[in-house]
């Protein structure tokens, strides 16, 4: 039987903890669950280091290691892997059918959307025509190569304490641009940020373009109280934490959605407004956005499916 006749019980878009999580627990119930991981096998995790707050490890844990691990879990079970994306999905009929990047055509009576959220842009043009060139939204991919540099960080959140933390172990100068004077991140990050001798921050101040031509070579800020413009020559790679915006492409003319793109999710469920498909993680969280609950609701998305399956079936 080819893969476009064969209907699948449950398949789950997207392999961080959400994934993952569904596939252990629907896998353990016999649902034979096909996970796709996505461009980002593993999900947002396989670009951080030490995770700290994931609960039953005292000593912290790397991202990569975790999510390999959660991997090896589901597989235990009898999870399939496909190595593969989901591009168009159709609702209209069940069970509903769905294509990949790979060109092929499935069928599925029951969908778990858990395809995470991908890092923001400022929107600049010379921050797009730099991506890739000393502009960047990921600190672990791309620290090591402002070995003895100065570099700029441009957020406030935990993300933002976090990278520009993790890129003082290769520049020579971090300049953390904070577009208010307070930042959002948590206590304890904003600590670690404000003890490091090599962080230097920038309240209410932004970026407002990225100069060179083949690769960044200066930055221009402005303090928002002011008015003010600065160049800051010396600056060698921009890192942007700004917040994600939700993976939602497929999905947007058939799940509702919010208007910041997060998808809708029943109160106290991961059901969307469509029968048998269910979000979790951080495409349907713009609070939380944490591992472990994004590993929750991939738990709670799992459960319902299952049930909904049993209840339809029999
Ligand atoms: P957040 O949404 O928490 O923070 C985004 C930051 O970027 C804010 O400071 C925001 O400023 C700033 N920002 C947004 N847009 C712009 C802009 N156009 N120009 C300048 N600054 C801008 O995102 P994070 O990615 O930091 O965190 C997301 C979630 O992940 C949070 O729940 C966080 O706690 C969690 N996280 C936890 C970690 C941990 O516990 N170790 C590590 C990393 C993330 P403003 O405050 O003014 O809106």
């Amino acid at each position: 039987m080819s893969d476009s006749q064969k209907v699948e019980n449950v398949v789950i878009f997207g392999s961080g903890p959400a994934g993952l999580t569904a596939a252990i627990y629907t896998a353990r119930a016999n649902l034979e669950p096909v996970v796709f991981e996505g461009l980002e096998p593993g999900g947002q995790l396989t670009t951080t280091t030490e995770v700290e707050n994931f609960p039953g490890f005292p000593e912290g844990i790397l991202g990569p290691e975790l999510m390999e691990n959660t991997k090896k879990q589901a597989e235990r079970f009898g999870t399939r892997f496909e190595m593969d994306e989901v591009v168009k999905v159709d609702l209209s009929s069940w069970p509903y059918t769905f294509w990949t990047a790979n060109g092929k055509e499935w069928r599925t009576k029951t969908m778990i959307v858990a395809t995470g959220a991908s890092a923001r842009y400022l929107g600049l043009e010379s921050e797009l025509r730099l991506r890739g060139h000393g502009v960047s939204a990921c600190a672990t991919c791309d620290g090591f190569f402002y070995r003895d540099m100065e570099i700029v960080v441009v957020g406030g959140g935990d993300s933002a304490a976090e990278e520009a933390t993790f890129l003082t172990r290769f520049a020579s100068k971090v300049h953390l641009l904070v577009r208010r004077d307070e930042m959002r991140a948590s206590k304890i990050m904003q600590k670690r940020v404000f003890d490091n001798p090599k962080i230097e921050v920038h309240w209410n101040t932004v970026l407002t373009e990225v100069l060179g031509e083949q690769v960044v070579d200066g930055v221009r800020v402005k303090n928002v109280k002011t008015g003010e413009e600065t160049v800051m020559p010396q600056i060698k790679g921009v890192f942007l934490a700004i917040g994600h915006k939700p993976n939602t492409e497929p999905f947007v003319d058939w799940l509702d959605h919010d208007e910041t793109g997060y998808l809708v999710t029943k109160p106290d469920s991961t059901a969307t407004n469509v029968p048998g498909v269910y979000a979790a993680g951080d495409v349907q969280d713009r609070v939380y956005q944490q591992a472990v609950t994004a590993a929750g609701t991939g738990c709670m998305a799992a459960l319902e499916a299952e049930k909904w399956l049993e209840e339809r079936e029999g």
